[in-house]
């Protein structure tokens, strides 16, 4: 893992209110992350559109589309994305 710290390899947005603000209950799937495969890259939460995934790697729910961009992108395929109940 590279020596960048934490908020260095963060998006610049951040989750907000607003028209694309907190998903509410529309989300298909969502994203699991499988902690003994991940390397901690950041990778994910650079590429989230939304900035749903922080510093510690840890997806916020409120925010995340559910889109899978972060499962694509990582390099470990650690992320899976999970049907949500109904
Ligand atoms: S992109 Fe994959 S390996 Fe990298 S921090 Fe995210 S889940 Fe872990
Ligand atoms: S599924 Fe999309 S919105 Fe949710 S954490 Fe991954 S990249 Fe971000």
């Amino acid at each position: 893992m590279s020596s960048a710290k934490k908020h260095d390899r963060l998006a610049i947005s951040t989750p907000t209110e607003g028209a694309a603000g907190q998903t509410g209950s529309w989300r298909v799937f969502r994203p699991v992350v499988d902690k003994e495969k991940c390397n901690g890259c950041g990778l994910c939460a650079m590429y989230c559109p939304d900035g749903a995934i922080d510093d510690d790697l840890v997806v916020d729910l409120r925010f995340c589309k559910g889109c899978g961009i972060c499962a694509n992108e990582c390099p470990k395929k650690a992320i899976a994305m999970v049907r949500e109940e109904r």
